[in-house]
């Protein structure tokens, strides 16, 4: 296990205190548009700040829907849904309370690089989310879609800067005014669904795009930037069809590891969680693949998909003749439904029954529901601030796939950053960031305003730089705090995280107060090799950091000591193995942190700037506008004498 949680999963949802559908004001502080991953995290963060907040969706009932794969977390997203929790969100609880396949990915690596990761019941998963925002103080939710977003022109004094002043529903009701808007409108935004030749507009299947008047306001209006991106999703498969004693059995973890820091265990018992299965493509399913090429119109797009998570007609061609593999995974508790992970397709439904009964496992299978692919337009991120405001609009806001991204946990990071931001936009308060040295989310928005997108992002713990400190299982002590001090924790979180962290104090000290000479230590565990130590004493602390050395063994031959500390067992032990590494990166943290601090003049003009730069990086410079020197030094194509050159003029200039 990861962390040894405190508190029991709530065993019942919040109970609703109000009804979707009522829109009682005419005003609000923040209105989010959109009840995907973002949008929910953005407009309950919103609200948890004080915002007077409304959340409009075009369906309340697919509000929280899961609309790829039935999972939450994994290598990367695991480390954002931990963040998410810690400052509050939703997702994380809402996957202990739909789980029902708990596993830790890459567990033979290092816990800084573990995967937490549940399959979920998709109607549970939905019923959570829909419950907590129908519970949420100062939120509303409103059907409804919006057709434009009403912006003001720019100010004489701040040119090429509009402002936002609220909404106008395609219903031809009143507009409703607020002060910040969040966008989330995923791959709704001019969205068109495939299936072989049949091309329909569509966000996702069964839900109409957005209304072109939003597109327009973004392109026309706001002169916004905008590219194309694709993705796609597989059949879903009659469970009863299917032979899963010709596919491997995946069981889940037996103790399933909660995902929030709020609860001790998750909704789902050990021995009630149901497993996975593996199998592989054959090469029958590579010659449908390439038989019926000319039957599939998404394939033959230009529009770029996600590398990481490619359709198996881009698996095929890229890597022909291999085998590739499909995870069949339960789509609920109760579902008769299985999920073939790896298997996104795009080809006529006749085909897909073809291609899916090329796998021994699936040679009689039936599909409930075809695959189908989904282009839609996303906003260059660039164009936006660290705080997710579009640069040139006050007030506006986008979060999620509308910002080039694929996942659910990516877009439900951004949602709750941009809701906390907005809120605070619309309280006159100045925007709150998040370093690349602090989080992962800090990472995820760094990379989409200051280098941008050419292919759906996606979270790698490779893309973090400081990820030996950026973990799991310490994601409370490095954010909780944060979002205590911005108002979007709860105070029973803030109480719990106290509590926990003066545990861990205690814990520590306790550690550290028992010091031994090397001799000292071998005499009492002979069976590890201890080395010698410069001051002559190593502390427990210190012991707990050899591989063989576990924290329950130093608590059998010190129980008064550390027997009271035993709940927080691993996180002692992680926290003692990485803190050698930590120290190490500390420094380097630090220096980052200072020029992630020295701010760059929005309206500088690079082209005359007096220092020793070439025409291409005033041209990058120009074009990115990054906001410190943190983003200047990461923007692709900056020299380090450049950056150096760049510190320097802003050191003087301070
Ligand atoms: P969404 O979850 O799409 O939510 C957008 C919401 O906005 C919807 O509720 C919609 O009704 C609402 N909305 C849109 N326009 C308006 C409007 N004008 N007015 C009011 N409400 C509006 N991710 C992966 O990681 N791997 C995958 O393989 C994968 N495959 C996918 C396949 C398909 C077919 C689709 C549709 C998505 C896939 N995803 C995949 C992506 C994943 O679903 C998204 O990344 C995630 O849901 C994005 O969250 P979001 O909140 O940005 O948008």
């Amino acid at each position: 296990m990861l962390t040894r949680k405190l508190l029991p999963v709530r065993n019942i949802l919040p109970p609703v205190t109000k009804r979707a559908s009522h829109v009682h004001r005419q005003r609000y502080d923040v209105i989010v548009v959109g009840g995907g991953h973002a949008g929910t995290e953005a407009a309950a963060a919103a609200a948890r700040v004080g915002a007077e907040t409304l959340l409009v969706t075009q369906k309340t009932h697919t509000i929280g829907a899961l609309s790829c794969n039935p999972s939450l977390g994994g290598v990367g997203k695991g480390h954002l849904v931990r963040e998410i929790d810690a400052l509050d969100g939703l997702c994380g609880r809402a996957g202990d309370w739909a789980g029902i396949h708990f596993s830790i990915l890459n567990r033979r690596k290092g816990p800084a690089v573990w995967g937490p990761r549940a399959q979920l019941d998709r109607q549970r998963y939905r019923e959570f989310i829909q419950a907590e925002l129908l519970s949420t103080p100062r939120l509303e939710v409103l059907e409804g879609s919006v057709e434009e977003l009403l912006v003001t022109d720019p100010n004489p004094e701040e040119p090429g800067r509009h402002r936002v002043t609220g909404i106008r529903l395609a219903n031809g009701s009143r507009p409703i005014s607020a002060s910040s808007v969040v966008l989330t409108t995923g791959t709704f935004l001019s969205g068109s669904l495939f299936v072989g030749h049949t091309v329909s507009p569509g966000g996702r299947i069964g839900d109409a795009p957005s209304s072109t008047g939003l597109s327009q306001t973004l392109r026309e209006r706001l002169g916004l930037r905008v590219g194309r991106l694709r993705t796609g999703t597989p059949p879903r498969v009659l469970k009863d069809s299917v032979d899963l004693s010709l596919a491997k059995l995946h069981p889940p973890d037996s103790h399933p590891t909660p995902f929030s820091f709020m609860n001790t265990r998750t909704r789902c018992k050990p021995e009630e969680q149901l497993p996975c299965y593996l199998t592989y493509t054959t090469p029958g399913v590579e010659r449908v693949v390439r038989e019926s090429l000319h039957l599939n119109c998404h394939i033959q797009q230009d529009a770029k998909g996600p590398r990481y998570c490619p359709s198996i007609e881009s698996r095929v061609l890229r890597f022909p003749g291999r085998r590739h593999q499909v995870w069949l995974e339960p789509e609920g508790m109760t579902s008769d439904l299985l999920y073939p992970q790896g298997l996104s397709m795009t080809m006529p439904p006749d085909v897909q029954l073809r291609l899916i009964r090329e796998i021994p496992a699936m040679h009689r299978a039936e599909i409930h529901t075809p695959g189908y692919g989904v282009q839609y337009d996303y906003v260059c991120p660039t164009q936006l601030s660290p705080a997710l405001q579009v640069k040139n609009t006050q007030g506006l806001f986008l979060a999620g796939q509308i910002n080039g991204t694929t996942g659910y946990e990516e877009a439900a990071a951004q949602g709750l950053w941009a809701g906390v931001n907005a809120a605070r936009w619309a309280r006159s308060l100045p925007p709150a960031g998040l370093s690349r040295t602090e989080s992962y989310i800090g990472v995820l928005i760094d990379d989409l305003v200051s280098r941008g997108v050419n292919e759906p992002y996606r979270m790698f713990t490779s893309r973090a730089e400081f990820r030996t400190s950026l973990r799991p299982d310490n994601a409370d002590l490095r954010l909780t705090q944060k979002g205590s001090l911005l108002g979007c924790v709860s105070s029973a979180r803030r109480d719990e995280f106290l509590r926990v962290k003066l545990r861990l104090q205690d814990a520590e000290a306790a550690l550290r107060a028992l010091t031994l000479s090397p001799a000292g230590w071998r005499k009492m565990m002979p069976g590890i090799s201890v080395s010698e130590s410069k001051n002559g004493t190593l502390s427990g602390m210190d012991l707990l950091q050899y591989k063989d050395v576990s924290f329950e063994m130093l608590a059998s031959l010190f129980p008064e000591q550390l027997s009271p500390h035993i709940e927080f067992s691993e996180r002692l032990k992680i926290e003692a193995v990485y803190k050698p590494h930590c120290d190490l990166s500390k420094r380097e943290v630090e220096r980052i942190q200072k020029e992630e601090n020295m701010s760059l003049p929005q309206d500088l003009d690079y082209f005359s700037l007096p220092v020793s730069l070439s025409k291409e990086v005033r041209e990058i410079l120009d074009r990115f506008r990054p906001s410190t020197l943190g983003a200047a030094t990461r923007l692709e194509g900056m020299t380090p004498a450049a950056v150096v050159n760049l510190l320097n003029y802003v050191q003087i200039a301070e």
